[in-house]
């Protein structure tokens, strides 16, 4: 349970939420005083969802036009790792600014987060060591590099529209219909490009795995293993807690908002296999891959 800061009194023993009056109330709001039940109530925003509509909180950073652009590029990446602060910012503005942070952000770290994983040519081993497999002709690994990248491309976006597609329709079916600035599509415009860094074919596991000072046949061992994973899920928690987040700002119930942000991530994991599988004629084949790099002395 969400526990009030000290700004905010405790309701009255006894009373009932402003908004509905079926519920105990459990904080009295510090701008206007109602009782609010915990649904009402923004502890990251230390308002009450009446007062949170009425006087939003200052939008994201990549709208504030008195900004340079780097401060508001960097203000917006920083954001990421509060999602519960910076989630109220998302009630503010015109969601279609979002796009051209997506376009700066997500499209190139799709791109890239290919380029590991999908590579014929190009192999990545240990000690961010790059080795050519066979003897390929410049064309031949530039093709090979835009190949991976467009795959990239194609799964973290495939994965994007799984994710905010039905989160969208859900939130608005849970929580406040008439929002003008459309916070849950802004959520995945301005962080989907956590998307591209974590979980299993993540920018994050691949750099790692690059980095290590081993050689690519070599065993990892289980422990670094899970290690590593674990470490390549953070950014994909960041932003179900920022989708979370916005939901619940978006008018969404505690439960409902957790709700509408699982729905879409089992559908994601349902729907990655799958891609990965209709696309694995074009994909390097893990076999093939590792006698290449013992070849390549890897
Ligand atoms: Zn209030
Ligand atoms: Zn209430």
């Amino acid at each position: 349970m969400e526990r009030p800061p000290r700004q905010a009194e405790p309701a009255p023993e006894g009373s009932t939420c402003a908004e509905h009056p079926e519920r105990e109330a459990l904080v009295t709001c510090p701008r206007c005083g109602s009782y609010c039940c915990i649904a009402c109530w923004h502890n990251a925003a230390e308002r009450c969802h009446a007062c949170l509509l009425r006087d939003p909180l200052p939008p994201v950073p990549w709208a504030d036009e008195e900004r340079g652009w780097v401060s508001r590029l960097a203000g917006t990446l920083g954001d990421a790792i509060r999602p519960s602060r910076s989630a109220p910012g998302f009630l503010r503005g015109a969601w279609t600014r979002g796009i051209s942070f997506a376009a700066l952000t997500f499209l190139p770290l799709a791109a890239l987060s290919g380029i590991i994983p999908f590579t014929h040519r190009v192999l990545f081993g240990g000690r961010f060591a790059i080795t050519l497999a066979g003897d390929p002709t410049g064309a031949e690994v530039a093709l090979d590099l835009l190949q991976a990248a467009g795959f990239g491309l194609l799964l973290s976006a495939v994965k994007l529209l799984c994710l905010a597609v039905p989160f969208a329709s859900l939130t608005r079916a849970y929580g406040d219909k008439d929002i003008e600035s459309r916070p849950a599509r802004q959520v995945m415009l301005y962080r989907g490009w956590l998307l591209t860094l974590g979980g299993n074919g993540g920018l994050l596991l691949g750099l790692m795995v690059w980095g290590l000072p081993f050689s690519s046949g070599a065993d990892l061992g289980e422990l670094t293993q899970v290690m590593l994973y674990v470490i390549s899920l953070l950014p994909l928690l960041l932003l179900l807690w920022s989708m979370t987040s916005t939901a619940r700002v978006a008018g969404a119930g505690p439960v409902a908002s957790t709700v509408v942000v699982l729905v879409p991530f089992l559908a994601m994991m349902f729907a990655e296999p799958m891609l990965l599988d209709l696309i694995s004629p074009w994909l390097p084949d893990s076999e093939a891959l590792r006698e290449a790099a013992e070849a390549a002395g890897l």
